[in-house]
């Protein structure tokens, strides 16, 4: 078994970056808000394997909140987070406070403006912004080699991706699966949001996934044929909004009537004041 390190967390970038002077390797770096669940050590496990050593970092970005969104309430437990890491052999957890990524009179922001059009970009206007900068500011402190990013989040994925390609940033990009509760329920630290009762009957979310699935597979090609199937699942869940059903295809996330290539199909639905985004890629 292999022993136990103590996990380093370094507050300030000067810090960090004598560190890296210091620490020479492969560094495999996983962004994180925090609330640490197995979606997350999922993608750490990832980078254990591939890299010499492996940094997290936890920071709830306020960039990618808009005022009404759940900044205050997003939650934080930074004492189970630390022991998870710590398990896990993680070399350093960075943890920066606001102040040092936006201090005062902040004004640079990154923008990426072809994949974040729709989906999560049309209900969150500034999300994408918010989180292409926030990355592109921890890959200038952290400078990994490879960044762990999960398929539950399939356009931030694909901005990410793109954002690197397009300001010629020297990390690559690795996806991670989607990791899930029993019932198919994806995991998300805003699950914590949720009644048993709930948490219970959301696995017809991914259910509803695989129905539209099931039904291209069987030749069914029509979008609205497919998000109805969806949506008549969903309708199971006593008060659960449906946000967006929506079918794009998988490489250029252009909106799809028909579906003549690969997809995948996204969903947001709100239950409770909870947000919950799922996704699966069909390929046909
Ligand atoms: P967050 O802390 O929500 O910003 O997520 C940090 C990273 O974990 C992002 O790359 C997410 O896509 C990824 N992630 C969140 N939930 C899951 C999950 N259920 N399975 C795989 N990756 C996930």
């Amino acid at each position: 078994m292999l022993k136990k390190q103590s996990l380093k967390t370094i507050k300030s970038i000067s810090t960090y970056r004598n560190w890296h002077k210091k620490n020479q390797g492969v560094i495999g770096f996983v962004p994180t808000m925090g609330s640490l669940h197995d979606g997350h050590l999922s993608l750490i496990k990832k980078s254990k394997k591939q890299c010499d050593l492996t940094v997290v970092s936890i920071f709830v970005n306020p960039a990618q909140f808009s005022p009404s969104e759940d900044l205050d309430s997003y939650p934080r437990d930074l004492e189970s987070d630390r022991l998870l890491l710590k398990n896990l052999n993680v070399d350093v957890l960075f943890l920066p406070n606001k102040g040092l990524l936006y201090p005062k009179n902040y004004s640079t922001y990154v923008e990426e403006k072809l994949l974040s059009r729709g989906l999560e970009g049309e209900a969150r206007p500034t999300f994408f912004k918010g989180v292409a900068t926030i990355v592109v500011k921890l890959f200038n402190i952290i400078k990994p080699n490879f960044a762990y990013f999960g398929e539950k989040d399939i356009q931030q994925l694909k901005v990410i991706k793109k954002t690197v390609r397009d300001l010629n940033i020297d990390t690559q990009i690795v996806k991670g699966g989607t990791i899930r509760e029993k019932n198919g329920l994806a995991m998300s630290s805003r699950n914590q949001y949720l009644s048993k009762k709930n948490l219970k009957e959301l696995g017809i979310i991914y259910e509803s996934l695989n129905c539209a699935k099931t039904l291209i597979l069987n030749g069914g090609r029509t979008g609205t044929l497919i998000k109805k199937v969806v949506k008549e699942k969903l309708k199971n869940i006593k008060g659960l909004e449906i946000d967006y059903i929506e079918i794009n295809c998988s490489e250029t996330l252009k909106k799809l009537e028909i579906v003549d290539r690969d997809v995948v199909v996204s969903l947001a639905v709100l239950i409770n004041g909870v947000r919950l985004i799922d996704n699966l890629e069909i390929k046909i």
